[in-house]
């Protein structure tokens, strides 16, 4: 039985474990300007910690877990950290910026992982440059087709951003027409040293408005919303594949959420938007019960993003809160 209730009655079976706070990209949108501190390896949890703690959650009722970081793919034990994860009866799945996928392709088609989600934002190389800081497009690519060859279900993750890539909506839903791959627009997000701006989100709203403009409303098929979906989903008459958006500043999914983080450094969190988190790892360190600290952190879950209001630009306070690339999206 899940024991992992808020004091809102949602269930919490959606594990999101954090490996590294590193990362082989630089996205304007997640990573700082400046950089994170970097910490000694002590403060992070080894590859035998984070199975432990993983198991304390599966006991709880966890039953589905999302590897990611920093770029978890960045773990030298990464290989050894899915393994046993695999063994424990729960779907693990991945969200990576693609850029190693072809090292490890073997390995999570052995550990049953089904699908992944891939963060590319841009179909144009050089603008790729631009927002990631780095050159691995061609990569990201290959190994995108390469993920589909071996029958994982690909969903491509696009932060979308006034000015940046807001022209790119119609190219990428173009893909879906001869391709089963799903294209999820994320609303930016604000969070610690990203330069959020209310304008330069673009909206759930903004987002339909454009693919109405171009294919015709009568064109658009609304699909069936999963029960915990966090993005509302579409399908172009007759394409392969389909379009999300996920709509966490305009249109929030928070009345089902059942997602709780594993910081790489220990911490539970019980929302993006959060700033209570639990230290996890030193009690485990101690060899003290873990199990009361994750529920109480859980009692304390707010309805909506934190508590932060994002209902209007001039709400929008961000309280104390890590740099995306330190959470785990
Ligand atoms: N490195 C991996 C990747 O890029 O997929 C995993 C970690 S990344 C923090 C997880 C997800 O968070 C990515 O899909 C990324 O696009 C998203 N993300 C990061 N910063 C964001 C922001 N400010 N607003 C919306 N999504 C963001
Ligand atoms: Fe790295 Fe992913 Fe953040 Fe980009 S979004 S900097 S790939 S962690």
């Amino acid at each position: 039985m899940n024991q992992l209730s808020d004091t809102f009655g949602r269930t919490h079976n959606y594990l999101r474990i954090s490996l590294t706070e590193k990362c082989n990209l630089r996205c304007t949108y997640c990573m700082p300007e400046e950089g994170i501190p970097l910490k000694p390896k002590a403060h992070f949890m080894t590859s035998d910690e984070v199975v432990g703690i993983a198991k304390e959650f599966v006991a709880l009722g966890t039953d589905k877990i999302r590897l990611t970081g920093g770029e978890p793919l960045l773990r030298k034990d990464f290989s050894e950290i899915l393994y046993q994860l695999a063994q424990l009866p729960v779907e693990l799945t991945l969200t990576t910026n693609g850029v190693l996928l072809d090292r490890f392709m073997e390995e999570l088609v052995a550990a049953g992982v089904k699908s992944i989600n891939i963060s590319l934002d841009t179909l144009i190389p050089e603008r790729f440059k631009t927002i990631t800081r780095r050159s691995d497009f061609d990569r990201v690519q290959k190994n995108i087709e390469l993920a589909q060859k071996n029958e994982i279900r690909v969903k491509i993750n696009v932060v979308l951003m006034r000015g940046v890539n807001d022209d790119e909506i119609i190219p990428f839903i173009r893909q879906t027409l001869s391709s089963d791959v799903e294209i999820r627009f994320i609303e930016f997000m604000p969070f610690e040293g990203n330069n959020w701006e209310w304008e330069k989100k673009i909206s759930e709203k903004e987002i339909l408005q454009t693919v109405f403009n171009h294919f015709g409303s009568e064109n658009i098929q609304p699909q069936n919303i999963a029960p915990n979906a966090t993005a509302r989903e579409y399908k172009i008459k007759g394409a392969k594949g389909k379009f999300g958006i996920i709509s966490t500043v305009t249109h929030p999914f928070c009345d089902t959420c059942n997602r709780i983080r594993l910081t790489a450094d220990g911490k539970v969190k019980n929302c993006l938007f959060s700033s209570q988190e639990t230290d996890l790892l030193s009690a485990y360190r101690n060899k003290e019960l873990i199990t009361p600290l994750i529920i109480q952190n859980i009692m304390q879950k707010e309805h909506s993003r934190g508590g932060l209001d994002m209902s209007k630009p001039e709400l929008v306070q961000l309280h104390e809160n890590r740099s995306m690339i330190t959470i785990g999206g």
